[in-house]
């Protein structure tokens, strides 16, 4: 019975769901059902009928318990994730895997099964191309983004989506691993031996930098500008050829729009610092690393200019059609999306979670020296955030460090 008491499910109870309480499959179905996720904290499940070979995903959030034992997690995550997937498949129709259901009691939704697609950071580090990302992602972001936010919303229903997406707990994830503890010298943190000097000096030994994560934090905490994916990471992202999904919005909330482009940046980074360390032959590592760069400068160019027509189209407040406004707003954005990809590309090799990008990486000295590139692209991000504004300038940093 799965009416009453919230349990954790196994294979066979996540089968037993979805015939008991799903109306997805026909009566004659014969069902398997394997358990498909990382493990972490949440539980996906695959649920396939042998006769069809139609399927169905099943994700369960975990007990209302730990994510390291000092994370609480609320399993309300898993309503905000079936919520705000349903109001991006609205937004940016396509993007996103459909939502059939959400059972507030089991905490789990069940939605579409996008095994035909592969997790974008596994194909990335196989060295393997997707000519419309670029354009795919900025749409992405554009449409749940600035069509979310107060210059295109009816105010009064934008606080109410303010309100159902308040997501305190993976929050505080957030600004504790992303913008607190990669920045000093703190016990969760988890350092590569051979780049630990490095951060001493370079980024817990710097205030100025501490200062400008400080202003960061309180940019994250303060302005609910946008209702944001929350962990738009490379891992969040299936993709194939000719389609982009993106999955896993449990850290959705109101938030600074550049939380979610620098995120997109910061992993594009990650899988070319990747192939600069890993790809012996010297042809095909400059022909994917520029690959890799052209997709870096299209996604924040492309973006930027969708943001602009979007903004002409849609911005219906009467202060957004002001001479100069749209370009304050915008350019507001892109310092917080460059400060933003500083602080992940930090986070991500100081912090306790890090990117398989980097820590695949088998020779020591070339992961040595690829965290620190990617140490300080993050930093010089984040401290001179004013002047990065378009592709080229990202471009610009990271080739100062190679
Ligand atoms: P978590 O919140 O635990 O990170 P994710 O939503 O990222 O969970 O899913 C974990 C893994 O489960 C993904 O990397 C992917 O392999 C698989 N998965 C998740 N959603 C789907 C889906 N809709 N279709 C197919 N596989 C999925
Ligand atoms: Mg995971
Ligand atoms: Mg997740
Ligand atoms: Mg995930």
């Amino acid at each position: 019975d799965f009416t009453t008491t919230y349990f954790t499910m196994v294979e066979a109870d996540a089968l037993d769901y979805v015939k008991t309480r799903l109306s997805f499959f026909p009566d004659d179905a014969e069902l398997t059902c394997k358990e498909i996720g990382d493990g972490n904290l949440n539980y996906v499940f695959r649920i396939i009928d042998t006769k069809t070979g139609k399927s169905l995903i099943v994700k369960q959030a975990g007990p209302v318990a730990r994510i390291s034992d000092e994370f609480k997690l609320s399993p309300d995550r898993n309503r905000i994730e079936s919520e705000i997937l349903s109001l991006q498949h609205k937004l940016a129709p396509g993007f996103v895997p459909m939502m059939f259901h959400y059972d507030p009691i089991m905490n789990c939704c069940a939605m579409e099964d996008l095994s035909d697609h592969e997790i974008m950071r596994t194909a990335l580090l196989q060295y393997k191309k997707f000519p419309l990302f670029a354009d795919h992602i900025t749409t992405f972001l554009v449409n749940t983004l600035l069509l979310t936010s107060d210059v295109v919303m009816d105010h009064k229903e934008k606080k109410e989506l303010v309100k159902q997406f308040i997501n305190p707990e993976l929050c505080e994830i957030t600004e504790d691993l992303v913008f607190t503890e990669p920045f000093i010298d703190h016990p969760r943190n988890d350092v590569f031996e051979a780049t630990k000097e490095f951060i001493q000096e370079n980024i817990w030994g710097d205030p100025e930098l501490a200062l400008e994560t400080a202003k960061l934090k309180l940019e994250f905490m303060t302005n609910a500008q946008s209702l944001l994916h929350g962990d738009l990471h490379t891992g969040s992202i299936f993709i194939k050829e000719d389609s982009t999904k993106i999955i896993d919005p449990e850290f959705a909330f109101y938030g600074p729009i550049g939380y979610d482009v620098g995120n997109v940046i910061a992993n594009l980074i990650f899988a070319y610092v990747h192939a600069r360390a890993t790809i012996d032959d010297e042809a095909k590592k400059v022909d994917y690393m520029s690959y890799l760069e052209d997709t870096i400068v299209d996604t924040i160019d492309l973006y930027k200019d969708k943001f602009m027509v979007a903004w002409d189209e849609k911005a219906l407040d009467p202060v957004a059609s002001y001479p100069g406004f749209k370009e304050y707003y915008i350019g507001k954005v892109l310092d917080n999306t460059a400060a933003v990809t500083g602080l992940e590309l930090c986070r991500r090799i100081i912090g306790i979670a890090h990117v398989k990008d980097i820590t695949s990486i088998q020779d020591q000295d070339k992961r040595a020296a690829a965290e620190k590139i990617c140490l300080s692209v993050g930093k010089m991000l984040i401290l001179e955030r004013e002047w990065v504004k378009t592709g080229e300038d990202y471009v610009k940093v990271i080739r100062e460090f190679e």
